[in-house]
């Protein structure tokens, strides 16, 4: 064991998980967040009656988080509870047809044979696949550091390799799809699993076909009292184990010397600490923290993930054909990521996420009879946008899609709304540009590229979250804070 100082820079998801498992190790470890609040993105906030979760609203992979728990030796019953979803999504089409995805596998093929045609094999078959890629290939992304020279010799990298599939890499996930099923709603569905990490299903590899895998081979979950239950369990979890925390202060500089970190600059006071992890995005810790221009520049050249307008409406009434998840197809998809990517124009008919936790939880989210809605269209990140006018433009196509699809005039039900823009992304939560999962996986190289989880340069830092590998997005950062505390013990503790 160890009484070394760790201070994370950071009380996000990945940044309270890494402090559970440092403080398991024998750290003393403290945590500073410039917020007054833990969770980062994954916050939540109550409004005339209406409870809404701020960020992150799809939870897959629970294990992640028993797994801390475990490893505490705590009873995660008394801290979080979460149930399987019988339905991971409802999907509608501009032409009627509202497929609903069943996560078990029988009935969601039934359901796809019943609504598109597709034969039942070709779903089996690609579930399979996604399966396999994700247990041979995906999980050496997600455990271990692709910049470290152990993973050559620890990772099943050779039968990875051997059951690589020359179309994971030189196909876009899109003509992946394309040639695994028959029905274009299927193809549309399945290419919206690279929206998951922010990036283009056009353009990323069809390796993020094993993104299907996590939500429709293993399950979609629903945490009770919604996702802010996450938050509050690790939270509570590592109060509970010792960890320190400081709301409302930032780290103003990451202290180094001699290419070996030092401590942090917090209220001009310098902290000492062995270990600095940052949980900040990783390009406004080089340029503000370490005042390193030519890295930060060297991580701006990377394309960022999308960003996101999210409206939080308090609906005064309630929608029996809608569920917790539901999808409202744009009807040119293509066009859609275009103008997400390349043009940066705003696109009339966005494909529009509704959650919508009261479902599960009648009368606990919103006031019987209502619901809390958290709408979401994914927009360009900031680079300077007229983001006001955007917001109406946006409020306007949402409101003309759904009207259309559900039949109704929704606007009138709008009691209550609030929103969250790039532009609050970035200033909330320190995400450059106000990119929801950091940089985008929109080339084949994308998960090397990514920055890796320790400085090659100061011996000491870390760093963990949403803009450094594996990335955001892929189940909330769990991994990368596993992969942090698995690179510390390698080189303190062997
Ligand atoms: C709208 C939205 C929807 C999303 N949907 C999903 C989803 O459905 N499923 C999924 O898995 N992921 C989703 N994500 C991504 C997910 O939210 C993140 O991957 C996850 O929350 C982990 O974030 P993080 O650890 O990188 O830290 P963040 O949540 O970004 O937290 C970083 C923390 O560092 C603090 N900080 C920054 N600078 C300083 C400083 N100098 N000093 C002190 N503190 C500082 C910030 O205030 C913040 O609290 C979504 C994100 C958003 C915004």
């Amino acid at each position: 064991m160890s009484s070394k100082k760790v201070i994370i820079i950071g009380a996000g998801v990945g940044g309270m998980a890494t402090a559970i498992r440092l403080n398991l190790l024998g750290y003393t470890v403290q945590v500073f967040e410039k917020n007054d609040y833990p969770g980062g993105k994954l916050s939540h906030f109550e409004t005339n009656g209406y409870r809404f979760d701020a960020g992150p609203s799809l939870f897959t992979c629970p294990y992640l988080i028993e797994e801390l728990f475990d490893l505490a030796k705590e009873p995660i019953a008394s801290y979080f509870e979460y149930q399987k979803l019988e339905l991971a999504c409802k999907y509608f089409y501009d032409d009627g047809v509202c497929i609903q995805a069943y996560t078990n596998k029988d009935a969601f093929a039934a359901e796809l044979q019943a609504k598109t045609n597709e034969p039942s094999e070709n779903l089996y078959q690609y579930l399979n696949h996604a399966s396999s890629a994700y247990n041979h290939i995906g999980l050496i992304f997600l455990r271990h550091s692709l910049h470290a020279i152990k993973t050559l010799f620890t990772a099943p990298i050779f039968k990875a390799i051997d059951r690589l599939k020359l179309a994971y890499l030189f196909k876009s996930l899109n003509d992946y799809n394309a040639t695994a099923f028959k029905s274009p709603k299927l193809v549309q569905l399945f290419n919206r699993f690279a929206t998951y990490n922010g990036s283009n299903p056009y353009k990323a590899p069809a390796m993020l076909s094993m993104i299907a895998h996590l939500e429709h081979n293993e399950g979609a979950f629903y945490p009770k009292g919604g996702m802010i239950s996450i938050t509050n369990a690790l939270y509570r979890l590592a109060v509970k184990l010792g960890v320190q925390f400081t709301f409302g202060q930032s780290v103003q500089q990451i202290i180094t010397e001699n290419n070996q970190v030092k401590g942090v600059m917090v209220e001009n006071e310098q902290l000492d600490a062995e270990i600095v992890v940052s949980n900040m995005d990783v390009y406004f810790t080089y340029k503000n923290l370490l005042q390193d221009a030519t890295r930060a520049a060297k991580v701006k050249k990377q394309e960022r993930s999308s960003s996101a307008f999210i409206f939080y409406w308090g609906m005064d009434k309630s929608f029996p054909t809608l569920d917790l998840h539901n999808i409202f197809f744009s009807t040119d998809y293509k066009a859609e990521f275009n103008a997400l990517f390349n043009t940066g124009l705003p696109f009339e008919d966005p494909t529009v996420y509704v959650n919508i936790t009261n479902k599960l939880e009648p009368g606990k989210h919103a006031p019987l009879g209502k619901e809390n809605w958290f709408v979401m269209v994914n927009v360009p990140a900031n680079t300077g946008q007229d983001w006001n006018a955007l917001e109406q433009f946006y409020r306007q196509a949402i409101i003309h899609k759904l009207n259309k699809i559900l039949g109704d005039n929704i606007e009138p039900y709008i009691e209550v709304s609030k929103l969250l823009s790039p532009v609050t992304i970035e200033s909330r939560t320190a995400s450059y540009m106000g990119s929801l999962y950091g940089t985008s996986s929109n080339s084949k190289m994308a998960a090397f590229m990514r920055h890796p989880n320790f400085s090659k340069k100061t011996s000491g830092l870390y760093f963990v979250g949403g803009s450094v590998h594996p990335g955001g997005g892929i189940p909330l950062c769990l991994s990368s804070a596993a992969i942090v505390s698995n690179l510390i013990q390698d080189k303190y503790h062997s």
